[in-house]
């Protein structure tokens, strides 16, 4: 497939066993970028998922959503690591396999019952969108679906994040 073949596998990144997924390879082709936008912007414009605005998750989310944000005719906003964000921020903590982290959204970034397409480049645990969807939610937006380039099912966060009722679309899939 042209997309899937386009993405590298790192072995052994960041750690012994991890096989990293990296889209860099992908997007630094103008045919893979384009792929990539033309797929994902065809499936937003006819599939009937209704949005206002694209969040996107530091750091690949940016890239992803910027575009896309531009096709579809939507504003961005992004979800950053703390810290980042200069005005008043609200602010989200999730557990990770070892520890937790935390993610950050301006308060005034969202109003009462914004539609959000949430957006990054990886599906793998579904921590990281499911903790984004929660920072949504808080602020009184509403999580209208969620878009990657990748989604890893065998980890389980697609079945975790179809559960909990949240509409994915994902162009390629790892084992
Ligand atoms: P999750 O929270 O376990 O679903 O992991 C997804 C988050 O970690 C996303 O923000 C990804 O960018 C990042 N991530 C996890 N595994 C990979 C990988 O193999 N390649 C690229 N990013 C990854």
């Amino acid at each position: 497939m042209p997309i899937k073949s386009r993405i590298r596998t790192v072995p052994d990144y960041p750690k012994k066993g991890i096989m990293f997924r990296d889209i860099t390879t992908l997007i630094k082709d103008p045919v893979g970028f384009r792929l990539v936008i033309d797929n994902m912007t065809q499936h937003y414009l006819s599939n009937g998922v209704d949005f206002d605005v694209i969040v996107g998750i530091e750091a690949r989310g940016f890239i992803l959503g910027g575009a896309l944000a531009y096709t579809l005719g939507k504003g961005f906003v992004p979800v950053r690591k703390p810290g980042k964000l200069p005005a008043d921020v609200v602010q989200l903590e999730y557990e990770l396999e070892y520890g937790t982290d935390k993610i950050e959204m301006h308060t005034d970034s969202l109003v009462e019952g914004q539609r959000v397409l949430l957006v990054d480049d990886l599906l793998a645990t579904g921590g990281t969108a499911l903790a984004a969807a929660g920072l949504v939610e808080k602020l009184g937006g509403v999580v209208a679906g969620m878009a990657f380039i990748v989604n890893l099912p065998d980890i389980g966060g697609e079945k975790k994040i179809r559960e909990k009722g949240y509409d994915i679309y994902s162009l390629t899939e790892f084992e």
